[in-house]
């Protein structure tokens, strides 16, 4: 059986190339490499459709891209003027639904199903996209319309540039058969040669493929879910901020707030609060997320991911704080400010480095946390207040 919703994928073309075109128009025709100084040893980290004809690609060494692009423009990466690109097209998204996932600075997935009598059909709202985001930002997004996840990224993908691709779902078969495996869901280089080995070449012989073939190479549960993927079926969610299980803790002000200073006290003392019941429940996150709401009422949400799981309140604080940092509140004052955490994992001993010993700035801090929540849960959690929260705190308690 398949899905009956419909989900949108929006995925920004060539972002940060085109993010640095919209700030100097003079970039506009010419091959763009952002990246590190082409001289030196990192990668190149997005490029214009341009400089992809000369075989540049994101993750190339950036003096390879230097050698086959001579005469491109290397521009070095400014990640805060992306994110807070990422932030407006996110609001423009969110104003279709608030089922939305972003995945990446540049890239969500929406579950309009229940939009169709504000907006239209998912055609209709995935056009109403684009055009809004283009609109509004000056820069072009790829969409796929399908009735599931994994099939809403490939049409994206492959409409691209400024793509625009919808799969009816009885068209969903017709479309993903004639594709090469590599565009199944997880199937990476490894898989993709084991595929080949059995002599599957498109995910519509996958889908004509016994399963039991399929076992011979690979384990029976990804067997399975090749198969389902192959038949269409994707069964994730969109996972939103508010459905994905999280803690947050957010306040109201009686009057609006302009202070940064102000502002990151309230943030801190709010992180103190989330990560204590985080560490209460033994429990860590990978995602800290800002909260802010406008004077004129609207709400927004900015984010980051760590790469590992952590349940330090210093490492959160300075998520937020980054967040903060970057933040202009659209020139205007606030008269909400919160903070949360999500992506939850198991609680795990901090990682090993490469000599087997734990990482003593890790410890520390863990200790300090551990010796903070004894404090909290025997005195009750006003008792001890980080020298940094007392006392203006204090004065913009509702
Ligand atoms: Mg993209």
């Amino acid at each position: 059986m398949r899905s009956e919703r419909t989900i949108i994928h929006v995925d920004m073309d060539c972002f940060y190339a085109a993010v640095e075109r919209l700030d100097n128009p003079d970039l506009n025709g010419k091959a763009v490499i952002v990246g590190a100084d082409p001289h030196g040893r990192g990668v190149v980290s997005a490029c214009s459709y341009e400089a992809r004809v000369y075989g540049v690609h994101s993750a190339m060494p950036i003096r390879e891209a230097k050698k086959r692009c001579p005469h491109g423009v290397f521009v070095p990466v400014n990640m805060h003027r992306y994110e807070k690109m990422s932030g407006h097209i996110m609001d423009i998204l969110n104003s279709f639904t608030d089922k939305t996932e972003q995945v990446s600075v540049d890239e969500a997935f929406l579950d309009v199903t229940e939009c169709f009598k504000l907006f239209g059909n998912g055609a209709q709202i995935g056009r109403m996209i684009k055009e809004r985001v283009l609109t509004q930002t000056g820069l072009v997004a790829s969409v796929g319309v399908a009735p599931c996840k994994f099939v809403s990224k490939i049409a994206s993908d492959l409409g691209k540039p400024d793509g625009f691709v919808v799969v009816a779902p009885d068209e969903v078969l017709t479309f993903l058969h004639p594709l090469p495996v590599g565009k199944l869901w997880g199937v990476g280089k490894q898989t993709e040669k084991l595929l080949h080995a059995l002599n599957l070449k498109t995910i519509g012989q996958v889908h004509a493929c016994p399963v039991e073939v399929l076992c011979a190479k690979i384990s029976d549960s990804s067997a399975q879910f090749l198969k389902e993927l192959a038949a269409g079926m994707d069964t994730r969610t969109v996972e939103t901020l508010g459905e994905a299980k999280s803690m947050s803790e957010e306040r109201t002000f009686q009057e609006d707030v302009g202070d940064k200073q102000l502002l990151r006290h309230v943030l801190l003392e709010q992180t103190d609060e989330v990560m204590r019941r985080l560490r209460e429940e033994n429990m860590k996150c990978r995602t800290a997320y800002l909260i802010f709401r406008n004077t004129d009422f609207t709400k927004h949400t900015r984010r980051t991911t760590l790469n590992r799981p952590t349940d330090s309140s210093n490492e959160i604080f300075a998520c937020i704080e980054k967040l903060l940092g970057q933040e202009d509140f659209y020139g205007k004052k606030v008269r909400l400010i919160g903070m949360g955490v999500t992506h939850f994992g198991d609680d795990q001993e901090p990682q090993l480095d490469l000599f087997g010993q734990k990482k003593t700035e890790e410890v520390k801090t863990k200790s300090i946390d551990a010796a903070r929540d004894i404090i909290a849960q025997k005195f009750g959690k006003d008792t001890l207040k980080r020298a940094a929260l007392t006392p203006q705190a204090d004065h913009t308690r509702p």
